[in-house]
């Protein structure tokens, strides 16, 4: 496996941030993910007035990832600008398990330089996955 640029991804998630549309949280996420191709895709939160409705940056970011023809990501960031780190909620957790090994790395980075790490297995153990399906 090639090295991640995390900081690229960073960049990336930061710049979907920027572009969140979270007018009733104002809680705005920005993700960013790398396949085996080095290719990058990203995400931002998008909330409705329904706010059930309301997707997250990180299952954006894997519909970006299969619109343009991937299907697994071998990184993926979570940005916020909060104080406390952001790690990705149950649902994307879900999402995150089809589309990534569980080896696979996920950070959650801020403004502040900082950042913390899983595996994905870490963040979703004994998952279900398609292999259940059978
Ligand atoms: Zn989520």
């Amino acid at each position: 496996m090639s090295s991640i640029d995390w900081q690229r991804l960073m960049q990336m998630a930061k710049q979907a941030y920027e572009n969140a549309y979270a007018p009733y949280s104002n809680f705005k996420v920005g993700a960013a993910a790398i396949d085996d191709e080095d290719n990058r895709f990203c995400g931002c939160n998008v909330e409705n007035a329904s706010y059930g409705l309301t997707v997250c940056a990180e299952r954006n970011c894997f519909a970006q990832l299969i619109v343009n023809g991937a299907t697994t990501a071998k990184a993926l960031v979570v940005y916020t600008e909060q104080e406390k780190l952001t790690p990705p909620c149950g649902a994307c957790r879900q999402v995150i398990v089809e589309f990534m090994a569980p080896d696979a790395q996920v950070k959650a980075m801020n403004h502040l330089a900082q950042e913390k790490t899983w595996s994905v297995k870490e963040l979703l153990p004994d998952a279900f996955t398609p292999k259940d399906l059978t």
